[in-house]
């Protein structure tokens, strides 16, 4: 048989990206080199994961928010109080996240500077397990028809003017498409020759679970250290930043070793008594030149590597897997132009680059030197300030995110407003179907335009909103980006709006 799409790895982005093609009755193989999903990587304590607000949007919108929210490991923060609310004056003192272990406190931040972020039950910043997130979007995979193959690893891959063919646990496999999703190591990415640039590691980060002789020898939490960065977290998590160039990435620690270390990095006479998990990690940042060549594309951390300080990776890789889903279904069902998959790379290769100097970033703060000190002084002078936690809490929260459509209208890029309409539904609501959606809020709206929207798979709403931020009507991507938006009489630009974004190509539907 051959597939639609085939997707190299069955982590978060690969199946996310598998729920997104199902949905829409795409034939989907995931590939997966895992014999079983369970690890105690990506279990408690080291399986903790921060999602952030266009993640949580977006599982909104795909009706899964409730089922992941359900094992989330800490309460989520509500989202920012409304606009023009002095509400986040009468809230307690919060952290509202941090910059390189620099914290910034929630009431602190000035949501008014996002006037587009209406009051929404969707908050900025969930705590889950990564084990956790990943059975919840393998069972909708399959529930939708995804044939998951584990303990079938991606070996090797053959590009073909008209399919892909992959061998992977010495069987054969075709697609139309290939998307390797299989990781920071990707073997799609090496077997298909996409270059990797980027910076090599300046550090080794270790995670470990450990018992100690006298926990209290260790201070809780986060501190800069003369060698480099412990956090402690007790009884017996620990996670290390050591100097040495990303020396010690891979190389096994047995109790000893693992303690001469802690004692090195941390400065304290700390006893190990058991070791019973260490995994290593880097600050190397790396991203694939381009996301794809003919017909194979990278999604996720296949796609783009930097530190995991901040906790941004997974964001990035579901970030990529919601705008290539719904592009990569219109290619498949004959509806847009090849085209319009490049539109993919040039939408969240930007994104991915800021990403890899937010970590970067974060890196030259940690180091242990005099300078780096200074400077990580004057950073937490900043982020006291309002302006200073306001712009932490954007870029940490992701709240800020803008494609680069042409900035027709302010909101055009952005993650729609949750607009809530008069019938009680919301935005959020409306997008589960994976449909595009056209909003009229204003009556007197004429669109006089030449876009047949039914025959164009979007699903068009004439109803007010209970505040419409002064738009007459917008319409929304099928992953929640605003395509197109007007306010006031000014209604044009809707037809030429459509074609960009389905490909030069266009979909027929388009008169
Ligand atoms: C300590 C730590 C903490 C982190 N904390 C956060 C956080 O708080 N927030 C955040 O956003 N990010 C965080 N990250 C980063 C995040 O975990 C990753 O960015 C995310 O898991 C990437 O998802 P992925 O699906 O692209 O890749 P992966 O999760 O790596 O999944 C890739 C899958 O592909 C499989 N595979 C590998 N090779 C092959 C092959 N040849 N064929 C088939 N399958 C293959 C693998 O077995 C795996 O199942 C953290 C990372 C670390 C290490």
């Amino acid at each position: 048989m051959r597939y639609d799409v085939v997707i190299a790895g069955a982590g978060p982005v690969g199946l996310l990206l598998a729920c997104e093609l199902c949905q829409a009755g795409s034939a989907v193989l995931v590939l997966e080199q895992a014999a079983s999903p369970d690890s105690p990587l990506k279990r408690l304590p080291f399986g903790l994961r921060g999602l952030n607000a266009p993640t949580l949007e977006a599982l909104d919108r795909r009706g899964l928010l409730d089922a992941v929210a359900a094992g989330q490991v800490l309460k989520p923060e509500k989202g920012p109080p409304p606009p023009g609310t002095a509400h986040w004056l009468s809230q307690p003192r919060k952290l509202g996240g941090h910059f390189a272990g620099i914290p910034f406190a929630l009431d602190n931040v000035d949501s008014g500077r996002w006037p587009w972020r209406l009051p929404s039950p969707v908050g900025t910043q969930m705590a889950v397990e990564l084990q956790a997130l990943e059975a919840v979007l393998a069972e909708r995979a399959q529930a939708l028809g995804a044939v998951i193959l584990r303990g079938a690893g991606v070996q090797s891959v053959r590009m073909g003017a008209d399919e892909v063919q992959v061998e992977a646990g010495g069987q054969a496999f075709r697609g139309r498409w290939l998307v390797g999703c299989d990781g920071g190591r990707s073997t799609v990415r090496k077997q298909c020759g996409f270059s990797f640039a980027g910076t090599d590691p300046e550090f080794t980060g270790h995670s470990l679970s450990v018992e100690l002789e006298d926990p209290t020898v260790l201070s809780p939490g986060r501190h800069t250290t003369a060698q480099g960065m412990c956090n402690f977290n007790p009884p017996g998590t620990i996670a290390l930043a050591d100097f040495d160039g990303g020396a010690g990435h891979r190389q096994p620690l047995d109790r000893e070793s693992a303690q001469a270390l802690l004692r090195r990095i941390s400065g304290r006479e700390a006893t190990i008594t058991a070791l019973h998990l260490a995994t290593t990690w880097t600050d190397g940042a790396r991203q694939a030149t381009a996301y794809r060549r003919g017909r194979v594309l990278l999604a996720g951390d296949a796609a783009h590597v930097h530190s995991p300080l901040g906790g941004q990776g997974l964001n990035l890789g579901l970030g990529d897997a919601m705008n290539l889903g719904w592009k990569l279904v219109a290619v498949v069902r004959g509806e847009a132009a090849d085209a319009l998959l490049d539109t993919y790379q040039a939408e969240r290769h930007p994104i991915g680059a800021r990403v890899l100097e937010w970590s970067r970033a974060q890196v030259a703060l940690m180091r242990p030197s005099a300078g780096s000190r200074a400077l990580a002084a004057i950073v937490a002078d900043l982020a006291e300030t309002r302006d200073g936690a306001t712009y932490l809490a954007e870029r940490v929260w992701g709240v800020g995110q803008q494609l680069d459509l042409g900035h027709t209208h302010p909101l055009v890029g952005r993650s729609t407003p949750d607009f809530l309409l008069v019938d009680g539904r919301r935005m959020g609501e409306l997008l589960r179907a994976g449909q595009a959606v056209l909003l009229v809020f204003d009556a007197a709206a004429s669109l006089c335009e030449e876009v047949d929207v039914e025959r164009a798979g979007i699903l068009s709403i004439a109803q007010p909103a209970i505040d419409s931020l002064g738009l007459s009507a917008l319409l929304v991507r099928p992953d929640g980006i605003v395509a197109w938006a007007s306010d006031g009489a000014e209604v044009a630009g809707l037809a030429r709006a459509v074609q960009e974004w389905t490909g030069s190509a266009g979909r027929e539907a388009i008169a």
